[in-house]
């Protein structure tokens, strides 16, 4: 498997859930447990984009009031 931000090989794959590529851990802005169940994972594309940063944080601000 290759990433499809940077086209290396993949080792652990992760997948950005702002533009819903997978990418590969070098490639990952950063992530945060949601629930017990689910991860949200944002890649450094993602995160130059203000509305999309914007989106990340509301996500996990909620994720811990709850
Ligand atoms: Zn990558
Ligand atoms: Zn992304």
């Amino acid at each position: 498997m290759i990433c499809e931000r940077c086209s290396k090989e993949i080792h652990k794959r992760e997948k950005c859930d702002y533009c819903n590529r997978t990418i590969c851990n070098s490639c990952v802005k950063s992530s945060r447990r949601v629930s017990k169940i689910h991860r949200t994972v944002i890649c450094k594309d993602c995160w130059g984009k203000i509305p999309m940063r914007k989106k990340y944080k509301s996500i996990s601000k909620r994720s811990q009031q709850a």
